[in-house]
């Protein structure tokens, strides 16, 4: 029987941990029935307790962007822990890896190393309005940028899954700072720019949005809160947990040519092992302690393993020079043909895609903001989510998210996952 294991192990994980899991999203809750319990990994593949291999396009939601278990980030991280776990003390490590992300990375020259994009995207804001001495912030409906208080408004992600995109625990007083602008609007946040004039501390944007479904800024919508932000004396901050060394060394600053006050990492930047990250130019981050007064400290920043998985992980993407185009095209061919197979079954659906980030929605309408991706019928992407299941391919549990293409998934894979979708019936 499928999922037999994994069945019981859920059981009773739900006697000790809130609903069996340790991070929302994981539960299936939305797309109902049981979550894997994955005992290994290797390369595109994924096993679990049921001794089943699955193709898998979330790769630990972003980060393993090599595949599975890659060899020289094993042996490297092997070789590190010889020398010890942790230190709380400096490393030279830390140097070496600040220097290789801000020589790659455009408009940044410092960077605090920190243990979650959650805690990157909190650190980023509470440092733009220490450097501003401004209060609110702008964020956009459907964003996630962690689950820290100020972002658990409208946010994307498990938050959006669950239908409860804001969170009881966050205080009227934290949630009046954060004011909510729709994504490819620029007159909504123009209407909140005219009502707060000299307010804004900063505008939090994912510059491709992944956290509901892959969505994508149109034409100018960037460049726009660029202008709007020099206009105003406000901080731009992409949030890059997701995209940064994702769609290409430089991020999406590079991509799209367009350069961010503030930039948050994550997700790859550990190669799998929990890293965060915030950068910006010099004159910003010598506002934080022990520099400047902006407090923000952590007992197991920088952690050496850490340090080193996501070094080695970087230094991959940096040497190899057509990686990003092959996973593009990988993407790019995924995107084409489902679009191919779901069109001759005539089920109405939209794909977007960026680089290696993509999502499939199912409706005729495009999807360029958080009410669009609402409105698909997600009851639909919940049955095709359990069909290539059944079959092998594990998609992200949530028509919320966004499927991450690894460099591991080759034509092999591809041929699997179409197999899989050409025997789906909505
Ligand atoms: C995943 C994610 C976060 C949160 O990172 P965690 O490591 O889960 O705390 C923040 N912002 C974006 C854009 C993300 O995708």
């Amino acid at each position: 029987m499928l999922y037999q294991r994994s069945s019981a192990l859920f059981a009773e994980a739900q006697n000790y941990i809130p609903g069996g899991v340790n991070s929302p999203v994981r539960a299936f809750k939305s797309v109902g029935g049981t979550p894997l319990f994955i005992k290994k990994a290797k390369g595109a593949y994924i096993t679990d307790e049921d001794n089943r291999d699955y193709v898998d396009f979330i790769n630990s939601w972003g980060p393993m962007i090599l595949g599975h278990t890659h060899p020289e980030v094993l042996a490297a991280t092997v070789e590190q822990m010889n020398n010890g776990f942790s230190f709380g003390t400096p490393t030279e490590l830390e140097t070496e890896i600040a220097k290789l992300i801000t020589a790659v990375v455009p408009n940044i020259d410092m960077i605090r190393m920190v243990n979650s994009g959650t805690e990157a995207c909190m650190s980023a804001i509470r440092l733009a309005r220490g450097f501003t001495q401004r209060d609110k912030i702008i964020k956009f409906e459907g964003c996630y940028h962690g689950h820290s208080d100020a972002f658990l408004i409208k946010a994307g992600s498990g938050a959006a899954t669950f239908g409860n995109p804001n969170s009881p625990g966050v205080t009227q007083g934290t949630a009046k700072d954060t004011l909510l602008a729709r994504y490819n609007d620029i007159e909504s946040v123009k209407k909140i720019f005219e009502e707060n004039e000299d307010e804004i501390a900063a505008i939090i944007i994912e510059p491709i949005a992944g956290n509901m479904g892959c969505i994508v800024p149109e034409e100018g919508f960037l460049a726009s809160l660029r202008t709007l932000c020099n206009q105003k004396g406000t901080l731009l901050i992409f949030d890059e947990v997701m995209t940064g060394f994702r769609l290409s060394l430089g991020g999406a600053q590079q991509r799209l040519g367009i350069e961010a006050d503030i930039v948050t990492f994550g997700k790859v930047i550990g190669g799998g092992f929990p890293v965060g990250a915030f950068a910006a130019r010099k004159e910003i981050m010598e506002h934080l302690a022990p520099l400047g007064p902006v407090y923000q400290a952590g007992t197991l920043s920088g952690n050496p393993i850490a340090m080193r998985a996501g070094y080695t992980t970087l230094n991959i993407l940096n040497k190899d020079q057509n990686l990003y185009d092959r996973i593009d095209k990988t993407t790019e061919i995924l995107d084409k043909e489902i679009t191919n197979i779901l069109s001759e079954k005539g089920i109405a659906h939209q794909t977007n895609r960026f680089g290696s980030m993509m999502s499939v929605f199912f409706t005729d309408e495009k999807v360029i903001n958080f009410d669009d991706a609402q409105k698909a019928n997600h009851s639909t992407f919940n049955k095709f989510f359990h069909h290539m299941l059944k079959n092998g391919i594990y998609l992200a549990p949530s028509g919320y998210e966004t499927w991450f293409i690894s460099d591991a998934i080759k034509t092999e894979e591809i041929d699997k996952t179409l197999t899989a979708a050409r025997s789906f019936e909505a």
